[in-house]
């Protein structure tokens, strides 16, 4: 993969929307110095930069409509050192253990339209980072069944939280029953997504589920 990208680099040379920096559309360096996310979320949402910083936003943006895969290693670096921080309280206080890492799926169409979640991209690149093995990743559990509008899209609180109602469902919930649960998705904006993803979670038998995000 990097002598992939190194070429591809080299045929397309790209260059960090921030810095300029040659080799990728926003370098690790830039993220890590990017606004972190201040608006205080609700129970268990890990946020870690603010959406409204345009680089950040852009990168964003790159990685899920513009097919920038390479993003989500970066973001998935950026966002390893944040999970090892707060699993390392979480182990002690909340007994939270071999955690499971589930990305927000997409819908069948949505996936098909794009052909990658870029959850999952960033989630199997953090696995690549865990070297003490303690993250599984599962992808076959939490399932997309209705196609929603874009949350971001939809202004009024109650027609959002209307839109994901249901759109979620379990499929072998074995897997997840008594474990603990790690969400990733790229954006969270009210917490409703992750919110719905928990409490379907949560009715079939997971037991603590904590959530992150690139940016809020
Ligand atoms: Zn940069």
């Amino acid at each position: 993969m990097k002598l992939l990208n190194t070429i591809l680099n080299f045929i397309f040379p790209v260059n960090c929307i921030s810095c300029s920096k040659k080799g990728v559309d926003l370098c690790l360096d830039c993220i890590i110095k990017s606004p972190t996310a201040e608006r205080e979320t609700t129970n268990w949402i890990f946020p870690l930069y603010d959406y409204r910083h345009i680089p950040t936003k852009k990168a964003i943006w790159l990685l899920k409509y513009k097919g920038k895969r390479r993003l989500a290693e970066i973001f998935a670096e950026a966002l390893h050192g944040k999970i090892a921080e707060e699993l390392a309280d979480l182990t002690i206080f909340e007994n939270f253990r071999e955690p499971i890492l589930i990305p927000i799926p997409l819908s069948k169409k949505r996936m098909h339209e794009r052909g990658f979640n870029q959850a999952e991209l960033i989630c199997k690149k953090l696995v690549d980072l865990d070297t003490e093995k303690n993250l599984t990743l599962v992808t076959n559990v939490l399932i997309k069944t209705k196609e929603t509008e874009h949350q971001a899209k939809i202004r009024d609180r109650n027609i959002r939280l209307k839109n994901l109602c249901n759109s979620f469902e379990i499929k072998n919930s074995e897997k997840i029953k008594n474990r603990n649960i790690i969400l990733i998705d790229d954006v969270t904006t009210t917490g409703a997504t992750f919110n719905e993803a928990k409490k379907v979670l949560k009715q079939k038998g997971a037991k603590k589920i904590i959530a992150f995000a690139i940016a809020h």
